[in-house]
């Protein structure tokens, strides 16, 4: 007890460092601080994630693939091993990405093959990243600002980060391995700007170290997705004319800068389209560790007995919140592996340049939807539903969710960081909507947009338990919270013009003040929209037996899965009228009933949904939990891990471990 204790304002001060000098004795209140202040230092020494070892495995397994650019250029190759590495380990996944899909994928898209000649780069004896986001800006993409300036005398560039705002954020703090990375720049020729350009930069030289002109920061632990992740800045970096990725551009004698792009936005939409790769194979990594999650829960629960007093010694799956759950988590993995091969189909359309999904989308908080506006929506959709899906799983796991070894919290840390990396959900989701209500406002391009089932409001199967019913529920609702937006939009452009009218210097951002108070709205309906094009997938997908996929029950999985989703959107199902109150007050029978007829075919389910059990095994996975994690782990502190049973779950724990 402090006897000490002083009187004055620090006890009600909100520093609580001030708070507990005055409650503490003052040198008792000094050393706590000091143990607190080495504690955070500790803590962020321990995080500090400077291996390289995702990098040198990357190394060790491209010596057994074909070179880059044939892996890039064979969609389900690349989506397989998108895959094959998340499961693994997803900062494996993170390195292949940013160095096939994004830095090999922009050189093979960008006309740039020729800028690795030794084929380095081909069979990832130096390290690709992809330099696009600047760490200072909001939405630094529409924006960037690193310069790549032309000198018509030696014909090349110099690469200028022009303030510390500028720059550049990837794993590039992996020191002592040979690194390139495209680098999106803007490029300068005499006093003409010419857009946004990729360029393929050393980033060190062959002994590992910054190359001239490039300076790279001490590592920024990132704990969600571990990798040493690093700024880094240009000052006059050289960068020879052939590493201009130009894309079919190119500088005459005179410095003039020739593109065959119409404008800058077109430019920087080619310079990012690497970013279609991203969003046709990621969600096929995101639809494995659902299908990896769910089947690991799915065995826990269904061998779990549970003493609630309901009926002791009954397995926790009887009850039907887990059931929901659980079950409905295979049923979400369903879906999402049906979103999966939508994505890939879409892009293998972009690359057979048919046209992609009607009218372009407006660059007004991203450029992501306007490179492709379905790639991106399947992005934005599988990478929040399956860190949606696996945060309720680990909640459903207890304690044993939490357990690294069980993978469920590299996998959340995994979809959560997809948020924002790859393009922002955010941003994707607020451009989708925007485009949508405006393209609903213009009654020739109603049917244009991404979706093809037709509008049937009011009118759906009577039976939720029919997997033709969530796909006409969540028409009628984008349809609806369309015309909404559309009109209320249509209402303010009338409000402000009239505003205008009467003080025309009012305001600076008219496009900003009609939005502005619409933006949720346009969150929510680019969020359905996506919603929409999923529930497309999973019905298409459960026909899909037909051409040789076969899950059991899969209309009765697309159905749950849509009651789950009808679930979550109950406000606004219920606030647009799409649904009555009894209608989403039976919702849970609906589930219920449809858990009851999975039942018996949930083991040939699992095993057809889940695409890790012998590359991603766990403890979970074992039909004694409690001994595959004695026998993985040691029954106390200095046994050795996996010394007793043979547990293939120890081993592949530990070689599975993200070192
Ligand atoms: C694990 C990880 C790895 C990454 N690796 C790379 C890499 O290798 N190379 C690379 O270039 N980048 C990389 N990134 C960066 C990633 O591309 C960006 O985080 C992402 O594009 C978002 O940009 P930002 O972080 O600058 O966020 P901001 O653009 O600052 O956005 C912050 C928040 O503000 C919101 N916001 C921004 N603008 C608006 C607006 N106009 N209206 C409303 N809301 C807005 C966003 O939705 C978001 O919620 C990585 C990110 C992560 C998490």
């Amino acid at each position: 007890m402090n006897t000490e204790r002083r009187p004055g304002e620090e006890a009600d001060a909100i520093d609580v460092l001030t708070r507990l000098s005055a409650l503490l004795p003052p040198r008792r209140a000094a050393e706590f601080g000091q143990l607190l202040a080495d504690h955070r230092a500790e803590h962020g020494a321990a995080a500090l994630r400077t291996d390289v070892s995702a990098h040198r495995r990357l190394a060790r397994l491209a010596a057994s693939l074909p070179p880059a650019a044939e892996v890039v250029a064979d969609a389900d190759l690349l989506a397989a091993l998108s895959e094959a590495t998340a499961l693994a380990d997803p900062s494996l996944y993170q390195t292949f990405l940013s160095h096939y899909t994004l830095c090999v994928g922009s050189l093979v898209l960008l006309g740039g093959k020729a800028a690795d000649p030794d084929g380095a780069l081909a069979h990832a004896r130096t390290k690709g990243s992809f330099l696009v986001t600047e760490i200072g800006d909001a939405g630094s993409h529409l924006g960037i600002r690193t310069e790549a300036r032309f000198d018509p005398a030696r014909r090349a560039f110099t690469l200028h980060t022009p303030d510390h705002r500028a720059a550049k954020f990837s794993s590039v703090a992996a020191l002592g391995l040979p690194q390139q990375a495209v680098v999106c720049a803007r490029l300068l020729t005499g006093a003409q700007n010419g857009g946004v350009f990729s360029f393929l930069v050393d980033i060190t030289g062959a002994d590992g170290r910054p190359a001239p002109g490039v300076s790279v920061s001490g590592p920024l632990p990132v704990g969600a997705l571990p990798l040493p992740y690093g700024l880094v800045r240009f000052h006059g970096a050289r960068i020879p004319y052939d590493r201009w990725l130009a894309d079919g551009a190119g500088i005459d004698a005179t410095g003039v800068l020739h593109d065959p792009q119409p404008s800058a936005d077109a430019r920087l939409q080619r310079t990012l389209s690497c970013g279609q790769g991203l969003w046709a194979t990621l969600p096929s990594a995101m639809a494995g560790l659902a299908g990896r999650s769910a089947a690991m829960a799915w065995r826990f629960s269904a061998g779990r007995r549970s003493h609630g007093r309901l009926a002791p010694g009954s397995p926790v799956l009887e009850y039907r919140t887990q059931q929901h759950a659980v079950v409905g988590a295979l049923a979400a993995a369903f879906s999402l592996r049906c979103t999966a091969r939508a994505a890939l189909s879409t892009w293998a359309g972009l690359r057979a340049a048919r046209p992609s999904d009607g009218p372009g989308t407006a660059m007004t908080f991203s450029p992501w939807a306007a490179v492709d506006r379905s790639l991106a929506l399947y992005k934005a959709h599988s990478t929040r539903a399956v860190a949606d899906l696996v945060d309720s799983l680990q909640h459903r796991c207890g304690v044993s969710g939490l357990f690294d070894h069980n993978r469920l919290p590299g996998y959340l840390g995994f979809a959560r960081a997809f948020d924002n990396a790859g393009g922002d959900n955010t941003l994707i989701l607020l451009d989708a909507g925007r485009a949508l209500a405006e393209e609903r406002a213009r009654p020739d391009r109603r049917s244009a947009g991404p979706g093809r089932f037709p509008s049937d409001q009011g009118r759906f199967p009577a039976d939720p338990t029919d997997a033709a019913w969530w796909p006409a529920v969540v028409t009628a609702l984008q349809d609806r919270l369309a015309d909404d937006l559309a009109a209320a939009a249509s209402a303010r452009t009338e409000a402000l013009r009239r505003s205008l009218h009467r003080s025309p210097h009012r305001s600076l951002h008219r496009d900003l003040d009609l939005w502005n108070p619409l933006l949720e709205d346009a969150l929510e309906l680019g969020d359905v929209q996506a919603r929409r094009l999923a529930a497309e997938a999973a019905v298409e997908g459960s026909t899909a037996h037909r051409r040789g996929w076969p899950v059991p029950q899969a209309a009765d999985l697309a159905a749950l899965d849509g009651l789950r989703q009808a679930r979550c959107l109950a406000g606004p199902l219920l606030a647009t009228g799409v649904l009555t109150p009894s209608a989403v007050r039976a919702l849970p029978a609906a589930m219920d009933a449809l858990c009851d007829r999975l039942r018996q075919a949930l083991p040939d389910i699992v095993a057809a949904l889940d695409p890790g059990a012998g590359l991603a095994r766990t403890a979970l996975d074992e039909p004694d939990y409690a001994a595959a994690l004695l026998a993985a782990h040691g029954a106390s502190a200095g046994a050795s891990a996996g010394a007793s049973a043979g547990s293939s779950t120890g081993s592949s724990d530990r070689t599975g471990s993200t070192s």
